[in-house]
């Protein structure tokens, strides 16, 4: 055993987080889950721009925490390699790339050092980092099965499929799993000439060949066609190879310190039970001007109570707050609102700027439905709230979640057109609220979401199937030490 890797033999974890609120949050859940559930030390190694309030939060309310150990690695200047049309994916993959050196630094002056490397989503390619101090490597994907099984088998698609992914008049067949349709590819496959294709071809090829085992954040009742076909499908064993662990879900109990939100949570204190849609699109999801006005009509229509929190539509800008501040109620009429709206709604609704305490209000009692654009950890806290969906994906792998809650779990409806292709209109959005608010669907998605959630639940308990799975990662990790 190396001594230098042994501290009471307690294995060491470090996980690299890539920038941004949606990749930490992820990276913080596992590191407290493995710090307070399976006593283990836990490094994590964020890369950080801090440009968002936000983050900063999250990153400074993990600090002082004494399960776990938080270094900040700087963003590097990434500023010459960037062209004018690169998207987010290729901003983050070429970042992470740049980042290396001072990752291994990190590594090199740790002491004592980790026995494991986690990378997560786009970090994969520090993972031969791992061999130079005889580590472990994994990789984390806060992602569902069906993502992960088609970020893998990219690289055969790749050589197989001729022309756009978009235009495919026929599904992509991903051995064993659910065909993939050409509506639900994550955004770096909408345009193959496209930086972001490549670099995400390369994530999957990474993800195959650089990794001991691949964790992902899913549990067995969420996931369970395409889990058991990434466990045992032959033809795609040969492909993945690694072991892969189901260890979901992870999700946040509780808002960052400050964030509270005490008075959305004192107007849903007066609201009828499971009478209030909550209306959000993580944490920078943006609506044209024109899909907010149909939306405000939409939810003022449907006569059901909302808290909506509103972002300056795409395109648009926010000093300060001070586009909510001029005008009259609590935070002023913004211009993109139908006239009247807010005294329209007042008694109905909620118009919260920029970011509410989402967990606490998927966790109220007066909440009963969920519009939301689908990122997973929206997803996980609204079945872990209970609240049944409306799916609104916007971006990334969101239409690929949508699909998964709608078609196999029954939690979710959807509008008609995906809402990135074309605007919803206000009849499609009543509709829509109507039937998850008070509609007979939407009482069976609330039954089968509380079910779900009883589902996750026990996969977290001990014997539970996602808490004997981490035990395996741990059990494989710990013999090689
Ligand atoms: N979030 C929040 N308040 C907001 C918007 C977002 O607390 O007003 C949190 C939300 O609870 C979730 C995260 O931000 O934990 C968003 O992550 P998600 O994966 O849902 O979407 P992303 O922002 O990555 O697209």
């Amino acid at each position: 055993m190396d001594q230098e890797n042994n501290n009471n033999n307690k294995l060491h974890v470090a996980i690299i987080s890539s920038p941004g609120m949606g990749h930490l949050l992820p990276v913080l859940l596992l590191g407290n889950r493995l710090a307070t559930h399976h006593p283990l030390h836990v490094t994590i190694l964020a890369v950080s721009t801090q440009t968002s309030p936000v983050e900063s939060q999250l990153f400074n309310s993990h600090t002082d925490s004494t399960c776990i150990n938080l270094i900040k690695i700087p963003s590097p200047d990434i500023s010459n390699l960037l062209q004018p049309d690169d998207t987010v994916v290729t901003q983050l993959a070429i970042m992470m790339r740049e980042a290396r050196t001072s990752i291994r630094s990190a590594i090199f002056a740790m002491c004592p050092r980790p026995n494991v490397l986690v990378a997560d989503l786009f970090s994969s390619e520090s993972l031969p980092i791992a061999n130079e101090f005889h580590m472990q490597k994994y990789v984390y994907v806060p992602c569902n099965a069906r993502f992960v099984a088609l970020t893998m088998y990219l690289p055969i698609l790749d050589k197989l499929v001729k022309g756009q992914y978009v235009d495919q008049t026929e599904p992509l067949r991903i051995p064993g799993c659910v065909p993939v349709q050409a509506k639900d590819v994550p955004d770096p496959m909408l345009d193959r000439n496209n930086r972001q294709y490549h670099e995400y071809v390369q994530m999957g090829v990474n993800f195959t060949t650089l990794c001991d085992g691949i964790l992902l954040n899913t549990w067995r009742d969420l996931d369970r066609t395409t889990m058991d076909v990434l466990k045992t499908d032959e033809t795609l064993r040969a492909v993945v190879k690694a072991p892969v662990y189901d260890i979901g879900p992870l999700t946040r109990e509780a808002d960052p310190p400050g964030l509270e939100g005490n008075k959305v949570i004192e107007w849903l204190d007066m609201q009828p039970l499971e009478s209030v849609i909550f209306v959000s699109f993580g944490s920078g999801g943006t609506l044209s001007g024109k899909q907010i006005t149909e939306l405000a009509w939409g939810l003022e229509l449907s006569g059901q109570r909302f808290v909506w929190v509103i972002r300056p539509p795409a395109g648009g800008s926010v000093k300060d707050g001070t586009f909510f501040t001029a005008g009259s109620g609590p935070y002023g009429p913004p211009d993109f609102l139908p006239e009247g709206f807010l005294d329209r709604t007042r008694d109905k609704g909620l118009i919260v700027p920029l970011w509410a305490p989402q967990v606490r209000i998927l966790n109220h009692k007066s909440v009963g439905g969920f519009l939301t654009h689908c990122g997973l950890n929206s997803v996980y806290e609204s079945v872990r709230g209970g609240v049944p969906m409306i799916a609104w994906p916007l971006y990334s792998e969101q239409r690929l979640n949508a699909t998964l809650l709608i078609d196999e779990l029954r939690v979710a409806i959807r509008p008609v057109m995906c809402p990135a292709e074309k605007e919803v209109e206000r009849d499609e959005i009543e509709d829509m609220v109507k039937t998850l608010m008070e509609g007979e669907e939407g009482k069976k998605m609330r039954k089968n979401v509380k079910s779900l959630r009883e589902s996750g639940n026990q996969a977290l308990m001990i014997n539970g199937s996602s808490y004997k799975s981490m035990c395996e990662f741990i059990t494989r990790c710990q013999l090689k030490i």
